[in-house]
């Protein structure tokens, strides 16, 4: 089958490379020159399996209002806001306050996480890939005794689903993380033991390398504008190329990857897409002295900021904002993640030598992805990743090619099915 992928971050180059492995002729369309240059560029860098969940947690609405008054706080929401940004305040509500649905769409993001964890490992034995990668676990601090009172129910999950996780005292943590010396608050930590870290812009673009040497054909600086469908098929795409040329592309199946771009892609086929980019910042910094750096990823929950160690780098990265598309960097919010850093990793970075970056996640306003078939029989959705698209990759496409060779698939996508917003 010929089956174009629409979208080359890391979850669409993921899926191709999937798809190719199947046998199949992949095309890839991105409209950047670069493969992962969008949300999958500046991220945290954690391939977080144990700790994916949902969005739309009951627990956070009450914790978050706060959060919105002060200057250092995670949520920020842009004033005033837009009907977009409103609409999806809302719809988190109703999903975050729909009885039991938080614990369901958690498990089945914890398996797609344990299924993702299995194919990394499978795909970077087969490839080789050099992305500054590791699975060295991962730390969530506990800055007051509550957080890590909190951190029990979170273990006993794990437990219950097989990953492994320790509750940590403050000692082990400094054993596990020596060059945290700083003087932030420390009560002990959770560690996830099997998760890992990566430069998911490298692995983007290294696995685009390989896919084109195994025969996916990797389209850069092309706009995939529409989809020409019947009330059966898509039959074609419309695209743009760069010099403004118009192209009809015919193609088997289509897989739709675009990240937040995807919604105008599939909602005039009758699909509500309620993705809404989620904007967050990150600082990437040399490492002055790499012993005093992060051995491998901290979540701080005092800032609620990620340190993540990538070679002989630190990327941080916080803040959870609601503006729509807009791509300003407020001193402000790089000023708060400057201050985590110091406040554990004091002198590691070279702060001043920062290259900074926002980007939007790809958020559902219940949380889990959308994967599975779409509005037609030869179209298909693997998108919507939110905050977790890096780590829950490898997984999703891999679902996504069974679903698309009328398999099984390998973890059950019902929290994940397309058409759920309607219901
Ligand atoms: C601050 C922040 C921190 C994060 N930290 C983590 C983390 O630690 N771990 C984790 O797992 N996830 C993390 N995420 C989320 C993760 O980065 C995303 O879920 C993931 O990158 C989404 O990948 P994607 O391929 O779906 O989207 P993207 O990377 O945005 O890729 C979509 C691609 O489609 C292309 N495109 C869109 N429309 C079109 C079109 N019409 N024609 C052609 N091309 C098109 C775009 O140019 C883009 O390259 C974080 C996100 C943010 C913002």
């Amino acid at each position: 089958m010929h089956i174009v992928v629409v979208g080359g971050g890391v979850v669409g180059m993921t899926t191709a490379y999937e798809l190719n492995r199947r046998g199949h002729e992949v095309t890839v369309l991105e409209r950047h020159s670069i493969a992962g240059n969008e949300t999958s560029k500046g991220n945290a860098a954690q391939r977080s399996y144990g700790v994916v969940y949902p969005w739309a947690d009951p627990a956070m609405v009450l914790k978050a209002l706060p959060w919105l008054f002060k200057q250092d706080g995670p949520l920020k929401v842009r004033v005033p806001p837009s009907v977009e940004t409103l609409k999806f305040m809302f719809a988190t509500l109703r999903y975050a306050w729909s009885p039991g649905l938080f614990g369901l769409n958690r498990r089945a993001m914890l398996r797609l996480g344990i299924h993702s964890r299995e194919r990394f490992l499978a795909l970077e034995k087969e490839l080789g890939l050099a992305f500054d990668g590791a699975h060295q676990g991962l730390l969530h601090l506990a800055s007051t005794p509550e957080a890590l009172e909190s951190y029990r129910a979170t273990h006993e999950l794990l437990n219950e689903l097989g990953i492994p996780s320790r509750l940590l005292t403050p000692e082990q943590v400094r054993e596990a993380e020596p060059g945290m010396v700083g003087d932030g608050p420390l009560y002990g930590a959770l560690s996830y033991d099997t998760d890992g870290t990566g430069d998911c812009h490298l692995f983007s673009q290294e696995l685009a390398k390989a896919c084109e040497v195994n025969g996916v054909t990797v389209r850069y600086n092309v706009e995939a504008e529409r989809l020409v469908a019947d009330d059966q098929k898509v039959n074609a795409l419309i695209l743009q190329t760069r010099n403004g040329t118009p192209e009809i592309l015919e193609a088997d199946a289509f897989v739709i990857s675009a990240g937040c771009w995807s919604n105008h892609l599939v909602e005039p086929l009758g699909l509500a897409m309620p993705i809404y980019p989620v904007k967050g910042y990150s600082i990437t910094v040399p490492l002055k002295d790499p012993e005093r750096g992060p051995a491998s990823t901290i979540h701080d929950d005092n800032y609620k900021v990620v340190s993540t160690r990538l070679g002989n780098r630190l990327r941080a990265t916080g803040f959870v904002e609601l503006a729509d598309f807009n791509r300003d960097i407020p001193e402000a919010r790089l000023a708060t993640i400057r201050k985590s850093v110091e406040s554990r990793f004091p002198g590691a970075a070279d702060l001043d030598a920062a290259e900074t970056w926002t980007g939007f996640r790809p958020m559902t306003p219940d949380g889990p992805a959308i994967i599975g078939r779409g509005p037609r029989e030869n179209l298909y959705l693997n998108t919507g990743h939110g905050t977790f698209g890096w780590t829950l990759s490898a997984g999703s496409a891999d679902v996504i090619a069974q679903v698309i060779a009328g398999e099984e698939p390998a973890v059950c996508l019902d929290a994940f099915r397309p058409g759920r917003f309607r219901e």
